[in-house]
């Protein structure tokens, strides 16, 4: 087959992959009017076993784009929490207080149903295409920089000129590999293998959740029609297990979860079960000129608590709000790069943090006060104990925001605007008046925020000192030899103050700044006649 391109285009950006993150980043970019390539090795989206868990973040963003109808009418599983089973029996308490918010805190979607969903959607922008089957093999790289990717399909070689090619080819990206962006990751202690058993009406309540064996543990995981299963096992222990056989796997499944032994038997071959060796890894830098990584490319997170799609969605959020008007003037800024890697670098990192702590030798037998891991007793201070739920539930530590969403704005931002209009805090004449009021509410907000935070903190560092260690702990004094206990709740005060004062101390000087620039609150950078954020989103789907 000859080397040289039968088909040679160009555009705006070239995504590589079609999984959650590129899916994404594809239709949020098409929708801001910006051509988009994606490319797809595979010739559907039939995937097994490749998660299927939609964290509230994700929810949020379909809800966002106007989704979330089409995306509750595909087959799912509601989860609204997620029990550990003990090897006696006994079930962790359900959770105390319901969970408040209009999203499931889990949903479990088929990833396939819901890639297409997100390609379905992206379809209906003229800047958009796809191609199946394509694989990418190629950068075109000139100087340094990246400008195009070269694949391969089976009628021959294709090339994509772009502005900016995206690496969404996830764990074992070859785009990862073709510029030189080196994983730096570790396998970890485990392995997991998965197969999915049926549901039964007789199955109890809260049959879905953590299992603890003897010797590792197993997920229980509802979908709309099945339990996808879970078996994990000591890393390399995948050769084992089949070397012991099929019913050594099955006898396994009912030590560690009992009400499954009715049906182990369906367990009837090895291609029934999907091995996913366990690692998580990361590279340094997530991108270089004319190119970025996202999702499990730029971090293979690990299977525990089901966020490697949810971390990619967040990705695709913020390089879509960080680059999309750039590149839809045909730029794509490499400190734009570095701003997302920025963004979302650290809610990746601690959440790799805390999946390696998510083992099952933290998880089994009895452990001693003196033997609690650290991480586990800054688990137990009032905030810190927040992160871990925030950092599942929204890939970070808020869930991030669409932008450009001018498209359907809400009536509490129409009327908003016409009063700010009216007060002459937005400029009537700006052709992003919506824009301009999210800006003006933003501002104003912050600068709130930033101040009660900082006079908070101060409050906190002093309440925490005086009030609760020398009224009632007894006075301060350096040389005291303080019981561990109230040592942690000192260590605890005090560190909930300098955090949040560190927060209140840059948000401060952030909005002063902004300030500075943007005269009275608004920021002129926005919606300005002429300028990139016109109404080039509103060109996107009105084309629909
Ligand atoms: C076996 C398995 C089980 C998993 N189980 C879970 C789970 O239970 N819970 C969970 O949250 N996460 C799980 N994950 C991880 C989860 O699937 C990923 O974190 C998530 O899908 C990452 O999304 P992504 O878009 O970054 O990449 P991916 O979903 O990996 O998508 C990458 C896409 O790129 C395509 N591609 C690859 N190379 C090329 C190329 N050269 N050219 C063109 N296209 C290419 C692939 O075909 C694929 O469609 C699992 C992963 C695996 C492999």
């Amino acid at each position: 087959m000859s080397d040289v391109a039968s088909t040679v285009e160009s555009v705006d950006c070239c995504i590589v992959g079609s999984g959650p993150g590129g899916a994404m980043l594809a239709l949020l970019l098409a929708r801001q009017g910006v051509r988009v390539k994606l490319l797809e090795a595979h010739h559907d989206f039939e995937r097994e076993f490749r998660g299927d868990t939609m964290h509230a973040s994700t929810q949020h963003v379909l809800e966002q784009i106007g989704l979330t109808n089409r995306l509750n009418a595909l087959p799912h599983a509601k989860i609204y929490e997620f029990p550990t089973h003990f090897p006696d029996g006994t079930v962790s308490p359900p959770p105390r207080a319901p969970h408040q918010s209009k999203h499931p805190p889990t949903l479990e979607v088929s990833q396939a149903r819901f890639i297409e969903l997100l390609v379905d959607e992206a379809r209906q922008y003229p800047g958009f295409s796809i191609a199946f089957g394509a694989r990418a093999e190629a950068l075109i790289e000139h100087e340094g920089n990246i400008h195009g990717v070269r694949y391969r399909t089976g009628d021959g070689w294709g090339e994509v000129h772009a502005k900016l090619v995206v690496g969404a080819d996830g764990r074992f990206s070859k785009i990862r590999q073709l510029a030189g962006l080196k994983l730096i990751g570790s396998a970890d202690r485990i392995d997991l293998v998965w197969l999915r058993l049926p549901r039964s009406t007789g199955d109890p309540e809260r049959a879905h959740g953590i299992y603890l064996g003897s010797d590792g543990f197993l997920v229980v995981v509802p979908r709309a029609d099945d339990w996808q299963i879970g078996f994990t096992l000591p890393k390399d222990g995948f050769k084992r297990l089949r070397a012991a056989g099929i019913e050594a796997l099955r006898a396994s499944i009912v030590e560690r979860a009992p009400f499954l032994a009715d049906r182990t038997h369906l367990i009837a071959d090895w291609r029934q079960t999907a091995l996913l060796q366990v690692e998580i890894g990361r590279v340094e830098r997530w991108y270089r000129p004319g190119l970025l990584l996202i999702g499990d490319a730029a971090h293979v997170m690990s299977p525990a608590a089901g966020v490697g799609i949810n971390y990619a969605i967040q990705d695709a959020v913020v390089a879509s709000n960080v680059l999309g008007r750039g590149l839809r003037g045909g730029v794509a800024r490499t400190s734009d790069l570095a701003k997302v890697q920025r963004r979302r670098e650290l809610p990746t990192r601690l959440m790799q943090a805390i999946q390696r702590q998510m083992r099952p030798d933290s998880m089994l037998g009895t452990i001693s006060r003196s033997e609690i891991p650290l991480f586990a007793r800054l688990m137990r201070l009032p905030l810190l104990n927040q992160v871990p739920g925030r950092l599942i539930a929204f890939g970070g530590f808020t869930p991030e925001r669409v932008h450009g969403l001018d498209q359907c704005p809400s009536d509490d931002l129409q009327r908003t605007s016409s009063v700010l209009t009216q007060l002459g805090l937005c400029s009537p004449d700006a052709p992003d008046t919506l824009d301009n009021t999210r800006s003006v509410l933003r501002n104003t907000v912050h600068t709130r925020l930033a101040g009660g935070l900082l006079i908070g903190s101060i409050v906190v560092l002093f309440a925490w000192r005086l009030v609760i260690v020398e009224a009632v702990l007894g006075p301060i004094n350096p040389a005291d030899e303080l019981p561990g206990a109230e040592r942690d709740v000192l260590a605890s005060g005090l560190l909930i103050g300098s955090i949040i004062a560190t927060i209140g101390f840059t948000l401060l000087a952030r909005q002063l700044r902004s300030s500075r620039v943007g005269g009275v609150g608004i920021d002129r950078s926005v919606g300005l006649p002429g300028g990139p954020g016109g109404t080039g989103a509103r060109d996107g789907r009105h084309s629909r």
